[in-house]
């Protein structure tokens, strides 16, 4: 069940609470770059991102601000360090949520500048504490980056904006060791109820990054921790947020897009069926409706195998065989045909069970918005 916390609008997502966990990523271009970085907002929210963070690092970043928030729809968070003044410049550029760090955002006076401006403007503050940015006091108290160390450098700067009266808040505490992380949220989780952000933090390329994540962010969403994820990887933001989907399909969270299985492979294989996974995955890379499909590599345990399947191929010797629930509804004779009329059959598929809904019917997207 999920750990009770409080709820929070970031433009018009709602997080917290009982709403669905909440995608994010963070956009890797220059922020200063504007028509650059609207691409990638729109590319990442057509893979299902639903709140995206940009690196404000300067004056120029903070006015662009403005520019892009006109052209996107996405929620957008400023990620601001050192500068109180970038904070204030995001504000008033409309951006939907700030991240700070208030222990390096200079004086009392400056922390109190933000939050008295980030009230105004109704915008939640993310509290992003890291194993990096705990206090040297703390780091001696606890010898080290401990998840006690980070619980406690994270109340400090809450209780900076609580005295505020301030409480649209957001809280993180990454580390890159995945059992600090788990340890540290764990630990939050009992002690407030806010809602928190989780993630892994550095977590590194695709699979090393992808395995970190999943154990870490698997076992505290399993624990009900957790109302925002980011999954964190050295490379393109938008695997960040199909590693996010697929994390929290497995654990039977939330559901977007369709679920492609395919056999592991082995000596009775008689296709390309890295190759022809590729294509189903290309093919369906942007379709939003949720089942099953699989791509199995022989056709005499294929079907049977991937029998819960909605709809599925098993490869065979120069041919191909369609199937829906394990039955076995066309034979596709010509090696060539094959992928392309696959595709046909998935697009028809799809058609088929749209059929029954209006556009903003489809139960899988009740807590969705596209
Ligand atoms: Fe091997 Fe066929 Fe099973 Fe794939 S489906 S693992 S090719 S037996």
């Amino acid at each position: 069940m999920k750990n009770p916390t409080k709820k929070l609008l970031i433009r018009d997502i709602e997080l917290g609470g009982n709403s669905p966990v909440r995608v994010q990523s963070m956009t890797n271009t220059d922020t200063r770059n504007i028509q650059t970085t609207i691409n990638q907002i729109n590319e990442l929210q057509q893979a299902g991102c639903e709140i995206i963070r940009l690196a404000v690092p300067d004056t120029e970043a903070a006015h662009a601000l403005s520019s892009i928030r006109k052209k996107t729809t996405a929620p957008l968070v400023a990620d601001i360090h050192f500068d109180a003044k970038l904070a204030l410049l995001s504000l008033e550029a409309g951006i939907d949520a700030l991240r700070i760090n208030p222990g390096n955002i200079g004086s009392s006076q400056k922390v109190n500048m933000v939050v008295d401006a980030a009230k105004e403007y109704h915008v939640p503050i993310r509290i992003g504490v890291n194993s990096g940015s705990v206090e040297k006091y703390l780091l001696k108290k606890y010898n080290g980056p401990t998840p006690q160390a980070m619980v406690e450098s994270a109340f400090k700067h809450i209780d900076l904006l609580e005295k505020r009266n301030f409480e649209q808040i957001k809280i993180s505490l990454k580390s890159s060791s995945v059992l600090t992380t788990i340890n540290a949220y764990r630990l939050l989780a009992q002690k407030t109820d806010y809602p928190l952000h989780i993630g892994v933090t550095e977590a590194g390329t695709l699979i090393r990054g992808t395995v970190k994540s999943s154990i870490g962010l698997g076992i505290l969403l399993y624990e009900g921790i957790g109302d925002t994820l980011r999954v964190s990887l050295t490379g393109q933001p938008k695997d960040e947020v199909l590693v996010a989907w697929e994390i929290l399909r497995s654990l039977g969270l939330r559901q977007r897009g369709p679920e492609i299985i395919s056999c592991p492979t082995c000596g009775r294989t008689e296709i390309d069926l890295v190759g022809l996974t590729r294509e189903v995955e290309k093919h369906l890379q942007s379709v939003t409706e949720v089942f099953t499909v699989a791509v199995m590599g022989c056709v005499v345990n294929g079907p049977g195998e991937a029998k819960e399947a909605d709809i599925g191929l098993a490869g065979g010797k120069g041919c191909g065989i369609v199937f829906r629930k394990g039955q076995v509804i066309k034979k596709i004779e010509n090696q060539k045909e094959i992928i392309p009329e696959f595709l046909k059959e998935l697009d028809s598929f799809i058609q088929e069970r749209n059929k029954d809904y209006g556009p903003d019917q489809k139960p899988w997207l009740k807590d969705f918005k596209p």
